[in-house]
């Protein structure tokens, strides 16, 4: 299939690890070029370099930016707009999850956690909108989390923020079309960074990573028996934001290898 992402650009947030960092090389593929952020800088300055020496240094772009601070977010719109003059996708994904009870998540914690998931979204969209009104295959992603619907009792305030992000998308694809298609994905566990340094803090040091991985799937039911890729989540969200996905507006596609309960 021609997913016609040749010559486009593309913006992905926390494009240095995980998710963001396999969907940056999957739009690489494909032919767009792609520009990338984060907060830590050596990481990104890795990504970026190991992108840039597969897919050449003009086509990757790595800026160091804090999604929730606004000034981070336009210089970092400014410095695309310098390096492209415009790009044609954003795709929202930097953040990670908390994992905090009712009970123990405090007022700053409930702000802190909202403030991550509506502002990793709000400044970027208002940053980038100006150069994605003038793209003729504009697209928008948000990565968002199952948690969304099914939440977790021991992620309370972040589940509670994803519904919400849900909202959000819905929103913005009324308000943006015709001309902003706005999608969202929501993930089941996917094996990346925040699952790493899960794996890091584990209790029981004798356990391998494989055996830490399939005790987990296990723990959460998950039918297909496994955590999922990075890759299988890039290469869903490079196809619904290309133009071969030109009619899918205001839609969440669900990757989870079957774990939600709702139909
Ligand atoms: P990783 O930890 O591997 O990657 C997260 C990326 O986001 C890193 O590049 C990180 O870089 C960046 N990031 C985090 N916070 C910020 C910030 N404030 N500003 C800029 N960049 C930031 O995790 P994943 O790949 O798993 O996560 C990607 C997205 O998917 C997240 O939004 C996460 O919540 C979501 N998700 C993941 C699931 C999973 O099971 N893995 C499940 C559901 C949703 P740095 O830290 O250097 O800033």
């Amino acid at each position: 299939m021609d997913l016609s992402l040749e010559g486009r650009t593309a913006v992905v947030t926390g494009g240095s690890s995980g998710i963001g960092l396999a969907t940056a090389r999957q739009f690489l593929l494909e032919g767009a070029a792609v520009a990338i952020c984060g907060r830590d800088r050596d990481r990104l300055d890795t990504a970026g370099n190991a992108l840039q020496s597969v897919f050449g240094p003009d086509n990757v772009l790595a800026v160091s930016c804090d999604v929730t601070k606004d000034g981070d977010v336009k210089d970092f719109a400014k410095a695309v707009e310098d390096w492209r003059g415009g790009i044609d996708i954003l795709v929202n994904n930097a953040g990670q999850g908390r994992m905090t009870t009712f009970a123990d998540t405090t007022d700053q914690m409930w702000r802190d956690e909202l403030e991550l998931k509506y502002f990793s979204q709000i400044y970027p969209v208002r940053a980038f909108k100006p150069m994605l009104d003038k793209s003729n295959a504009a697209a928008i992603l948000i990565v968002n989390s199952l948690l969304a619907y099914q939440p977790e009792p021991y992620m309370v305030c972040t589940s509670s923020a994803r519904a919400g992000i849900q909202s959000l998308a819905k929103s913005l694809a009324t308000e943006f079309a015709p001309s902003i298609r706005v999608n969202s994905v929501v993930l089941g566990l996917i094996d990346s960074g925040q699952w790493e340094r899960r794996f890091q803090a584990r209790e029981n040091k004798n356990q391998t990573r494989q055996e830490w991985i399939s005790a987990l799937a296990k723990s959460k039911h998950i039918p297909i028996g496994r955590l999922g890729e990075p890759e299988e989540i890039a290469r869903a969200i490079v196809f619904m934001t290309s133009p071969a996905a030109g009619y899918m507006t205001g839609a969440s596609l669900e990757i989870s290898g079957g774990v939600s309960r709702h139909i």
